[in-house]
């Protein structure tokens, strides 16, 4: 029986598990963490080390065939000594591009990805001129990643930069020109071993306060716009000579071009909707790409609605009926049991008929009315 080693801990890994175990495959997680919540009890075997304990190193690589990642932020030294003894995919230097946005902007800018207008910025003096050059409405944001909206701030004109810059604490950052789109979209690539690429259908992301909120499946943008975005992720995946699963989020212009916003070399939030919506989920065909095995068909098989629930919409006693009274709601809850603030806790595909927006809205809206009643 084949062994994957998973590096981190949380919830996409805990999902990667229960399909490599529905595939007759182990699974070994190192969450880097003392706490490995969501993966326990579901992985085979859980180290709760940190990812720059040598012993740790030499148990996980011991113990598994190849391995992956369920997030980027891991030393880059780890990622290539586990690349050296048993296969990392995807590779080392894939995820290294994505661990700093100024090294994923230059890598865009470099290869001809579209994206929006940035400069590097080291100092306040340097954000002044690169605000002069891109502004007014630009976001500046952290160099090394936050994520979900954090180490970000929008700056719409000069008075504002002395605070920004002290916002992001004065730390290299990048500063890319606003963009005013239409919708944001996200595309889910694999890539295999002999270089063959399949893409997830477009899908369409709406955000609230910065966190992705509700995933709508297809993407109601053009076909150009489609095959545009879909081209994109496929030149990414090939560029970086990749093999895995890469995700692509791209602001969808008044144009109806796309500009690509980041990219993830994992499974995404973005791409749960796969578990239900498609022949194949997002994190089987992570497995099937690292594991060596033909990928399987991206194909579509009803309109899908993904709504994220967050700690902050979520009491179990009082939602697990009212989610499942809903017609074709598939409820996916990742074992955590802190409510730190707004956390993820899990999220529900809607599926199956023609009007899974519509329940998957009002779906949303009894959650949130009990988060009011209950306050
Ligand atoms: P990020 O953490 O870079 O994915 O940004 C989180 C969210 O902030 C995005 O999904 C957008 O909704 C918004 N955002 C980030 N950068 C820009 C930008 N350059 N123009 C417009 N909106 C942005």
């Amino acid at each position: 029986m084949m062994t994957l080693g998973i590096l981190g801990g949380g919830q996409l890994a805990r999902m990667l598990c229960l399909d490599a175990r529905r595939m007759g495959l182990r699974t070994v997680v190192w969450s880097g963490t003392p706490t490995a919540e969501p993966t326990e009890g579901v992985a085979d075997l859980v180290l709760k080390r940190n990812f720059d304990d040598v012993e740790a190193l030499e148990e996980f690589c011991s113990q598994v065939d190849v391995a992956t990642v369920e997030f980027e932020n891991i030393p880059l030294e780890t990622l290539r000594a586990v690349e050296q003894a048993v296969g990392l995919y995807p590779s080392a230097e894939s995820i290294g591009v994505s661990q700093h946005r100024s090294r994923e902007k230059t890598f865009f800018r470099e290869r001809g990805i579209p994206c929006a207008p940035f400069m590097l910025v080291n100092s306040l003096a340097e954000l002044k001129a690169a605000h002069e050059e891109i502004g007014p409405n630009t976001v500046l944001k952290t160099a090394a990643f936050g994520y979900d909206g954090k180490g970000q701030v929008k700056i719409t004109s000069v008075d504002e930069l002395e605070a920004a810059w002290d916002s992001v604490e004065g730390g290299p950052s990048v500063l890319e020109g606003f963009v005013d789109f239409q919708c944001e979209v996200s595309v889910l690539v694999a890539r295999d071993q002999g270089g063959s690429c399949l893409a997830f259908p477009v899908a369409e992301n709406e955000h609230r306060n910065h966190i992705l909120d509700l995933t709508i499946v297809p993407a109601r943008v053009s076909v150009e716009t489609l095959a545009e975005a879909e081209s994109i992720a496929i030149r990414l995946a090939e560029e970086l000579d990749y093999r895995g699963l890469l995700a692509v989020e791209f602001f969808v212009e008044k144009s109806g071009h796309v500009v690509v916003n980041e990219m993830a070399p994992r499974p995404h939030n973005s791409g749960h909707f796969t578990m239900n919506g498609c022949v194949t989920s997002q994190f089987e065909q992570q497995l099937r790409s690292v594991c060596g095995l033909p990928l399987g068909s991206t194909e579509l098989l009803s309109d899908t609605v993904m709504v994220n629930l967050l700690s902050d919409m979520w009491n179990p006693d009082l939602k697990t009926s009212e989610i499942c009274a809903t017609e074709g709601a598939k409820l996916h809850l990742y074992g955590k049991s802190s409510l730190g603030e707004r956390r993820k806790l899990g999220h529900v595909n809607v599926v199956g008929g023609h009007d899974v927006e519509a329940r998957a809205r009002q779906l949303k809206k009894k959650l949130l009315s009990f988060l009011v009643n209950s306050h």
